[in-house]
């Protein structure tokens, strides 16, 4: 489908690289929305909303999982695709993809079976976003995978090791090259931490983990909290707390906006492939907003994400993780037929492959309950 509102330098379906099987076009959908649909369908998407962001699923209701961190990952990236007219239907597909290859427990969980896999090529959650709509979601008698078009396959893998670049072929090729995705990728990989940025903040005050203070003393936080302070003397902590969030992603976004426009302006890149051919990102924020949104990264890792509280959850998660690799490594009955005979393929490498994509698929509930069953 044309789509005559689309800057030249967005991604252009007619010109778009294409799915790996040839499929004839949808009825009623552009090729990006299709992926968007598939990715909503997948059985992946929907574990994720019993998977991890910061704080494990059972301690609360009312923490981000993935799935609410993706679909607020999402509406950012969609607010900004359509000021600088980029591709909003791929930019979506990309957003709800991104973390589809989160292990359950977050990066503890990941951090856990990389360890695992350390001698049978390690795990990367990226890498394996992209090896869920590849090679295992099973709904198609066509083709292995969701068959996705590689402008949407190009944004979910958005690091990876040079190694595994070599093994990626034309997708892996850009990161021996040192070239860029296409613009709508690049616009998720922000998002997802503006998204991660200002939910965090909010979750880690709910769970009491981050002060007022301590959160005034952070250069974006700091600087809404007075104007909000100064208009609303008598706020209650808790809508003071969302009024301050909402100006720092308004804000950070507004920076996103303008810098961007104004750095395609300057350099004036006519297609996709000129984006890509560019060593640096092109979607980026003011020297001013990167370094207080890298100093609000900074300081969130430090203080929540290291908080003794997470890291005891976080020791006992990981530990977890590994008892389920031990077991199914020793014993592939224990997991369901489809990924025991898979395992029993390709002996030994293949087997704690196929090992690591079965934990890597488990909602944390679920890796509880195993966990348990096996002990
Ligand atoms: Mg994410």
């Amino acid at each position: 489908m044309t789509d005559e509102t689309l800057a030249s330098y967005a991604a252009h379906e007619e010109s778009g690289k294409g799915r790996r099987h040839k499929e004839p076009p949808a009825a009623y959908r552009g090729e990006y929305q299709r992926d968007r649909d598939r990715i909503i369908h997948s059985t992946a998407f929907r574990r994720l909303v019993y998977k991890t962001q910061v704080f494990v699923n059972h301690e609360g209701d009312l923490y981000r999982t993935r799935m609410t961190h993706s679909l607020e990952v999402t509406q950012i990236a969609r607010t900004v695709a359509r000021a600088l007219r980029l591709n909003e239907p791929l930019v979506e597909a990309i957003s709800l993809a991104h973390d589809l290859g989160h292990t359950p427990f977050g990066h503890a969980g990941q951090d856990a079976l990389n360890e695992c896999m350390r001698d049978y090529g390690g795990f990367e959650h990226n890498l394996q976003s992209l090896r869920v709509v590849d090679e295992l979601e099973a709904k198609y008698a066509d083709f292995v995978g969701l068959n996705l078009t590689y402008e949407t396959r190009e944004g979910i893998l958005k690091h990876c090791s040079a190694r595994n670049a070599r093994e990626l072929g034309e997708l892996g090729k850009r990161f021996l090259d040192r070239r860029q995705p296409g613009l709508e990728a690049q616009l998720v990989n922000i998002a997802d931490s503006i998204a991660y940025n200002n939910h965090d903040v909010d979750d880690g005050f709910r769970a009491g983990l981050l002060q007022l203070d301590q959160l005034r003393g952070q250069a974006l936080f700091g600087e809404h909290y007075t104007e909000v302070r100064q208009r609303y003397p008598e706020l209650d902590d808790r809508r003071l707390i969302y009024e301050v969030i909402r100006r720092m992603i308004g804000h950070v976004v507004t920076d996103l906006i303008n810098h961007t426009s104004d750095a395609l302006l300057a350099l004036g890149p006519e297609s996709i492939e000129d984006v890509r051919s560019h060593s640096k990102p092109l979607v980026a924020f003011s020297d001013a907003v990167f370094e207080s949104h890298t100093a609000l990264k900074k300081f969130l890792r430090e203080n929540l994400y290291r908080h003794d509280q997470v890291r005891q959850m976080n020791e006992q998660t990981r530990a977890m993780v590994e008892v389920l690799f031990e077991r199914y490594m020793s014993d592939t009955s224990q997991m369901p037929r489809w990924f025991e005979k898979r395992a029993a393929l390709g002996q030994p490498d293949g087997q704690a492959r196929v090992v690591a994509d079965y934990i890597a698929g488990m909602t944390d509930r679920f890796a509880i309950a195993e966990h348990d069953r096996l002990n």
